[in-house]
């Protein structure tokens, strides 16, 4: 169980940065955190928790709590399902064994894919890995980076809109757990799980109450609700099921540096759940200033 810091406050509590498809540093996006006037952060790269430690140095001279994160890729069938871990044991060798292995297939289809799109554009694995540091969890963003330097689209929201959609032909999942192996995965690590953007793709495709209840049998701990890409429809009924099981709500920008027009900060959860989520965590504790 971990102590809560003296005095809990307002945190935004999902941000990537260069460990995965963000674009600042984990040094950087604590400055900006700061900038923000965030009382914390929590760095929550796609299945790597290598940012931490530069994270944690920069606590002291930005004065921002660091609360330590991963987001754990899922997927459900076809559907993509993100899980945020918070203050997980990076250590823990189930949880070091699932990430390797999401990490490896995201290598191998990233490589699949640029294959593809090179057989219709000048593309090749190098452009990519100009877009990558070294150990980078990689993905489409990665990709859509490439396509940009090479003056394919515009934007990385452009690549994705075409050339990166799974309509277009090119792009296909990687590995990755089914999310009730994923929450079991995150608790037995010390860690406490949270369903990211769950409404981004409206109010029709929100998780069905059954299949969230096994989710929270297995300790799940919130709903991301307040998401900028959650649509309106979708956020009464995530807060109805959060009510109606007993989550907590917690709201994030899912900053990605220039990645996304996300801007840190924007969405943010109250110290009354951030405090909670915090006793709750086991792996690992908040680092404070
Ligand atoms: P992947 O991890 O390869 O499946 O790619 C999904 C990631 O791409 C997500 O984590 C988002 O951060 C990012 N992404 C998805 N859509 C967009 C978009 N329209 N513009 C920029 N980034 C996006
Ligand atoms: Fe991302
Ligand atoms: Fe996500
Ligand atoms: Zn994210």
């Amino acid at each position: 169980m971990s102590e809560a810091p003296a005095a809990v406050g307002e945190a935004d509590l999902h941000a990537h940065s260069t460990v995965s498809d963000g674009t600042e540093s984990p040094a950087r996006l604590m400055q900006q955190a700061a900038a923000a006037g965030l009382w914390g952060v929590a760095l929550t790269d796609h299945d790597s928790t290598s940012g931490w430690a530069e994270a944690a140095a920069a606590v002291p001279d930005t004065g921002v709590v660091l609360i330590p994160g991963m987001e754990l890729s899922t997927r459900e069938g076809f559907m993509s399902v993100h899980m945020l871990a918070y203050l997980v044991d990076p250590l823990d060798e189930g949880l070091l064994a699932e990430t390797a292995r999401i990490r490896e297939s995201r290598l191998t289809r990233a490589e699949e894919i640029v294959r593809r799109i090179g057989r219709d554009y000048e593309l090749s694995w190098e452009d990519v890995l100009a877009q990558t540091a070294d150990g980078t969890t990689i993905g489409r963003p990665h990709i859509a980076d490439a396509l940009v330097a090479r003056g394919h689209v515009a934007t990385r929201s452009a690549a994705f809109a075409g050339i990166l959609h799974p309509r277009a032909g090119y792009a296909q999942p990687h590995y990755a757990p089914d999310p009730l192996t994923g929450v079991r995965l995150i608790r037995a690590a010390g860690g406490v799980p949270v369903l990211a953007h769950p409404g981004t793709r409206g109010a029709e495709q929100v998780i069905p109450p059954h299949r969230l209840e096994r989710l929270v049998d297995a300790g799940l701990f919130g709903l991301e609700v307040d998401h900028p890409e959650n649509r309106a429809d979708a956020k009464p009924r995530l807060r109805a099921l959060a009510e109606r099981f007993g989550l907590a709500v917690t709201g994030s920008s899912d900053y990605h540096g220039a990645g996304k027009p996300n801007r840190l900060g924007e969405s943010r959860t109250v110290p009354e759940v951030v405090e909670r989520l915090i006793s709750e965590g086991r792996g690992s504790t908040p680092v404070v200033p």
